[in-house]
């Protein structure tokens, strides 16, 4: 089925500067304040953001399921209870109301005005109220990685691996927009062997480039959602930094698996980026060897073509780029992942984010974070300034980016930029 608001010819009235993620084929969700408005529903074409509460309120939002508490609300979760068509229906109208040639809200200057924001007057916030947070760890090389370097070269990856889609809980309440600093986590390490563990500033912060889905309201509790059925579920995606402090993960995990290294803070971009939009950017993915069980196989396309890179910007220095990858690297997709959440009965809600795993590709400028990109605190990384870097030093913002390109046209997530400040 061909999405109109995905064809690459469409151009809108509204000025898209080159190289923009937010050409008209995006139209992406978000919550966004200003000095005079209080958090609401938000799109955006170029650096314009779009007030979706004034719009429906003006009336170019009618014959849609929504309601005024739908767009005058902090965060995307009652829109998204309404499901994908009405979300999908809502994405077209933006689209036709937005796009050259469609005239009934742009010659009426009055209603353009009370609508259209400059980026630069809007705060973004956290789109989504997260129920809950599920990480996963689906990426090959990434896993080869680490299991390389803990474990044995020759059987890094453990044994379940290219059986199932691991994951795990993670913590809801610390995933934060872009923007908010964090603080260097503090917590019990254990540098060598032979002492007792000690306890202070975290030494090894890392940064873990990943991207996030968010879903919609699932099934009830003992029902599972197929793979064929999964992309009804998911709402859209943005980039997350999952922030790791790996030198409290080696003492803490075993053997319930990450906590405190963890829980700390996620970080993720501030614009949901529709499944509807990446439909023209979806590819094949890998040859799963050995074939996956009956409930893991799907049919079409499930990977994304979605180029990432992280940079580092030390204080009042220029940015370095460490990190070059993309998601179409994944080994489970968001497919996958969705059908193996709910094989065994877990219903998912409205309001779910499920994140990807550290995405790196094969080649080390490709590898997803600090602990990979200098092999265990072995290869310092050279900085624009002239330091060095192993792990995250406070002052330091990581800054994630991503975008799709395809036919002339670049959709993208704009960024997750994230300043670490000293532990308190
Ligand atoms: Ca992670």
């Amino acid at each position: 089925m061909i999405n109109k608001a995905n064809d690459p010819s469409l151009k809108s009235w509204i000025e898209v500067p080159n190289n923009s993620d937010f050409p008209i084929q995006n139209i992406p969700f978000g919550i966004g304040k200003t000095d005079h408005h209080k958090p609401r529903v938000c799109s955006r074409i170029g650096d314009q953001v779009i007030d979706l509460k004034t719009l429906f309120v003006l009336g170019y939002l009618k014959n849609l399921p929504f309601d005024a508490e739908d767009f005058d609300t902090s965060s995307l979760n009652n829109l998204m209870r309404h499901g994908k068509k009405a979300t999908s229906d809502l994405r077209n109208r933006l689209s036709k109301l937005f796009s050259m040639g469609f005239n009934d809200l742009k010659d009426n200057e009055h209603h353009v005005a009370q609508v259209l924001m400059p980026i630069d007057q809007v705060q973004m916030c956290l789109p989504i109220q997260v129920g809950d947070y599920t990480d996963f760890y689906s990426s090959r090389d990434h896993a080869t990685n680490v299991g390389t370097m803990f474990r044995d070269p020759d059987n890094a990856l453990l044994p379940n691996w290219l059986w199932i889609p691991v994951g795990y809980h993670g913590r809801a309440s610390s995933i934060i927009p872009s923007g908010i600093p964090i603080n260097r986590p503090k917590g019990q390490q254990k540098p060598n062997e032979e002492s007792d563990p000690i306890f202070g500033p975290c030494k090894l912060l890392d940064f873990e480039l990943e991207m996030a889905f968010i879903t919609f309201d699932g099934k009830p509790l003992g029902e599972n959602i197929t793979t064929a059925e999964a992309k009804n579920y998911i709402f859209g995606m943005c980039i997350m930094n999952d922030w790791s402090a790996r030198d409290i993960q080696k003492w803490e995990y075993v053997p319930l698996g990450p906590f405190l290294a963890k829980s700390f803070a996620s970080s993720i971009s501030p614009w949901i980026v529709t499944l509807d939009a990446l439909e023209p950017y979806a590819i094949d993915g890998p040859q799963q060897e050995p074939a996956v069980m009956d409930y893991l196989r799907y049919e079409g396309k499930h990977h994304y073509d979605i180029h990432l890179e992280v940079a580092i910007q030390p204080e009042q220095a220029e940015e370095t780029i460490v990190c070059q990858s993309n998601y179409k690297h994944m080994y489970w997709n968001m497919a996958q992942q969705l059908a193996h959440h709910t094989i065994n009965g877990c219903n998912i809600r409205c309001g779910d984010m499920m994140a990807s795993g550290t995405i790196s590709g094969p080649t080390p400028e490709s590898f997803g974070s600090m602990l990979e990109i200098s092999w265990k605190g072995t290869k310092p990384v050279q900085m624009k300034d002239g330091s060095e870097r192993k792990f995250i030093l406070d002052h330091d913002t990581v800054i994630m980016r991503g975008h799709c390109e395809k036919n002339g046209v670049r959709i993208g997530f704009g960024e997750v930029s994230t300043k670490v400040l000293p532990s308190k």
